[in-house]
């Protein structure tokens, strides 16, 4: 079975690909083929939501309209807060042509990952083919806070609707099927979006649920797959939660010549440094008794060493400049860089654990990396 996910040009392909990556983690006979950004159509429409509590609920309307037998970085979004919006058919259609214009096997899976909005305010939907998703990428910071990288609960909602898809034998069956009371299940309806965070924690499937599966005679390795990615975030949200509490942190891999970073006990979670970032980092995590800004220039080979692997910079006098303001006291470039580094640890961890992994300054003047070296593994 081969799931298309695509991207609308708006959703980063750092995050996409994080969320690939996460997905991919767990293999089987599903296969997740990703594509090109995709501009998505003009929305016609805005919505205004009043407050807080209009926006963190879902619009079930449409979905009993539907249904035959009972004829939804970092930036604090305030109130009144206006969006433009798509409808589910805009973004159906989105996927409709997707396969046309690239001739996708009808038995085929096409997940479209958007970040605007969408009329019903849902996390995700699917259309009445079982074939065709959208997924919303935006706004998981409000509901979830820092305490969860996006990534997890967007891997979630994917995982969640292709197993819908295989449950049941229509959209609206689906729809009538949904827990309206939370059971911490993941065919919770999440009337309040704030409830996701039950369903992730527990990654359950409750026992009405097992049995929609048993009884529907569907591929269980495809189900398989979809529960390990589910077991999966289950317990990297519980792993992020309590490592701060337990003073525990992830052990982190860096693999391959591009020497890209990953904690591998949040979900194989990449740190996107950019060429500059990573051979500064590089240089701290191979300095464990820190290094003091003014002896920085002492490193200056070591770092243009990395750099020169990492970057792509065509000459060796643009790979000297960077390394010389990088090393320069008077420029301010190396704060940039340690600042940028520490945000986007901050985002994969969260702030208290971001100080373990960042390259933070000691009262004795210097900087280093805290993490304990015998987390960290290099892999070619
Ligand atoms: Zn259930």
């Amino acid at each position: 079975m081969k799931v298309h996910l695509i991207r609308s040009q708006g959703y980063s392909v750092e995050d996409f690909n994080n969320v690939l990556n996460l997905l991919r983690k767990h293999r089987g006979s599903i296969e997740y083929v990703p594509s090109e950004p995709i501009i998505l159509p003009e929305s016609e429409t805005e919505i205004t939501y009043l407050d807080k509590k209009a926006f963190e609920k879902k619009d079930t309307r449409m979905m009993y309209s539907m249904s035959e037998s009972r004829s939804f970085f970092e930036k604090k979004i305030t109130f009144p807060h206006s969006v433009p919006v798509l409808t589910w058919d805009q973004l159906f259609s989105v996927c409709v042509k997707f396969r046309t214009d690239n001739d996708i096997d009808p038995k085929d899976h096409v997940m479209l990952l958007s970040d605007i909005d969408n009329t019903h305010n849902w996390f995700g939907g699917i259309d009445s083919s079982l074939k065709n998703y959208f997924i919303h990428t935006n706004n998981w910071r409000h509901y979830l806070g820092s305490s969860i990288d996006d990534r997890f609960p967007i891997s979630y909602v994917i995982a969640a609707w292709l197993l819908r898809s295989l449950m049941y034998r229509s959209q609206s069956e689906i729809f009538d099927n949904l827990h309206t009371t939370p059971r911490g299940c993941l065919m919770d309806l999440c009337m309040d979006k704030t409830e996701i965070i039950l369903k992730m924690r527990t990654g359950d499937i409750c026992e009405d649920c097992m049995q929609a599966i048993a009884d529907r005679d569907v591929n269980l390795s495809y189900v398989r797959q979809l529960i390990e990615i589910i077991d999966g975030l289950r317990e990297n949200i519980l792993f992020r939660q309590r490592s701060s509490i337990l003073m525990q942190n992830s052990r982190m891999e860096i693999r391959g010549l591009n020497k890209n970073i990953f904690l591998t006990e949040l979900g194989d979670l990449q740190i996107n440094l950019n060429p500059k970032e990573k051979a500064l980092y590089l240089l701290y995590l191979n300095h464990p008794e820190g290094i003091t800004r003014s002896y920085l220039v002492d490193h200056k080979s070591e770092l243009r060493s990395y750099y020169a692997i990492l970057c792509s910079q065509p000459s060796n006098k643009m790979i000297d400049q960077a390394v010389e303001r990088l090393t320069d006291i008077i420029d301010n470039n190396m704060n940039e860089v340690m600042a940028r580094i520490r945000a986007k640890f901050k985002i994969a961890v969260g702030e208290e654990q971001a100080k373990d992994y960042s390259i933070v300054s000691t009262p004795e003047g210097t900087h280093k990396i805290l993490l304990n070296r015998e987390l960290i593994r290099f892999l070619n």
